[in-house]
């Protein structure tokens, strides 16, 4: 079995940013993709080209600012090839084409990110890896179709998810007033001005709660408890701000909105047997926490008690594991931001390159 030199698992902007520095460093890096046609990937939001494929506009991404969509089409179809554009076509033509000036979408950007890194000559294989060996080198790395492959050093870069709590209503209405990111979508301009509700207790919660304060009419913060788990100072923030109402003892029972009007409200039901509750709201965030998608490493990387991967030095992207290194929301509570997974995945790709010189194998 040939050892390539680099292998990167995921599909997201840190892994796409790893490949492109890991191909032009001449790592000619092999990435797995995640596996298209697995339904646990589809349900769980892990198929191939990561969050940002399951989103609308970026707007915070730096490089792109908005633009005539028509002028995004030609970009897409001057950068792609056919079957990749063919994914991405929707958007500039037939009747769900858009018109007018827009940011660029998640998926657009995934495509030409991933275009990017295949350009300099990574090889993508559209499969999941479900299995590592990193007890010894070279690692072995196992593919949910039964494939083994080896490599020098490795870069996770499979990112996390993030938890919703599971209602239909709220699936209907995700990307049109249900969100997990109030720093990605709060400042949309569906979401101003606008009664908004945030569900969780702890940290996460609270400071999703206070930012969209600033953009909202006023923010519900849904805890199904009569106390925040949040720390005293973070508790504090929430209880003191007079944009922030708090809902106790309450779960959102039901997503209200129409396809055209996006999230018009929701239902609180009551934890300590109350009666149920009507509450206007043009969105809903879910801040209950992301599951990063380490499962597969069972054990061989040291990961947090949530399963993100360690970061073992400040600055770097080493793991516990020599030789294996990791970048994006897998190993980022933290930012978990588009332009910051990216930012980790060049920096993988050059201590990589850098370990791998010092190794001699480069
Ligand atoms: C709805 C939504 C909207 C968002 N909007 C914004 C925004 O506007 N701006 C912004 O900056 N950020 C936004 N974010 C956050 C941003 O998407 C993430 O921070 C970013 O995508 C993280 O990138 P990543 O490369 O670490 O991993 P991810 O994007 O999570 O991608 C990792 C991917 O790797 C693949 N993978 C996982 N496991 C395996 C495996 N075992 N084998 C092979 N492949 C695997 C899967 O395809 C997985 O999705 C948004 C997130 C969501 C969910």
């Amino acid at each position: 079995m040939s050892v390539e030199k680099v292998i990167i698992i995921g599909s997201g902007p840190a892994a796409w940013s790893a490949a492109v520095y890991a191909a032009r460093a001449s790592l000619e890096p092999l990435a797995f993709e995640g596996n298209p046609f697995w339904d646990e990937n589809r349900i769980n939001g892990t198929a191939p080209l990561g969050q940002l494929n399951l989103t609308t506009e970026v707007e915070n991404f730096l490089t792109w600012p908005s633009a005539d969509n028509a002028a995004l089409g030609a970009f897409s179809k001057s950068a792609l090839p056919p079957d990749k554009y063919a994914e991405v076509a929707h958007y500039y033509e037939g009747k769900r084409a858009h018109s007018g000036k827009r940011a660029a979408s998640g998926p657009e950007m995934m495509q030409w990110a991933r275009q990017q890194a295949v350009n300099f000559g990574t090889r993508v294989v559209s499969d999941d890896i479900v299995r590592v060996d990193f007890s010894k080198r070279p690692f072995t790395l196992f593919t949910r179709d039964g494939q083994t492959v080896q490599a020098k050093a490795v870069i996770v870069a499979t990112g996390a998810r993030a938890n919703y709590i599971g209602l239909p209503s709220e699936d209907r209405f995700k990307n049109n007033g249900v969100s997990a990111c109030a720093v990605c979508d709060g400042a949309l301009p569906r979401f101003r001005n606008r009664p908004l509700v945030v569900v969780g207790g702890g940290d996460t919660a609270v400071e999703e709660a206070s930012y969209l304060s600033k953009f909202a009419s006023v923010v519900y913060l849904v805890h199904r408890r009569d106390k925040l788990r949040a720390s005293q100072i973070m508790q504090n923030r929430a209880l003191t701000n007079s944009k922030i109402m708090m809902k106790w003892n309450s779960v959102v029972g039901e997503v209200f909105g129409t396809d055209d009007d996006g999230v018009t409200g929701v239902q609180l039901d009551s934890t300590v047997g109350g009666p149920s509750e009507k509450l206007d709201a043009g969105g809903m965030f879910a801040a209950i926490g992301h599951t990063p998608n380490t499962a597969f490493l069972k054990g061989q990387l040291e990961c947090d008690a949530v399963g993100y991967v360690k970061w073992t030095l400040p600055f770097r992207t080493y793991t516990s594991v020599e030789g294996v290194f990791a970048a994006g929301d897998v190993a980022d509570a933290t930012y978990r931001q588009a332009i910051t997974a990216a930012g980790t995945g060049c920096m993988a790709a050059l201590d990589a390159e850098r370990w791998l010189a010092e190794q001699g194998e480069h």
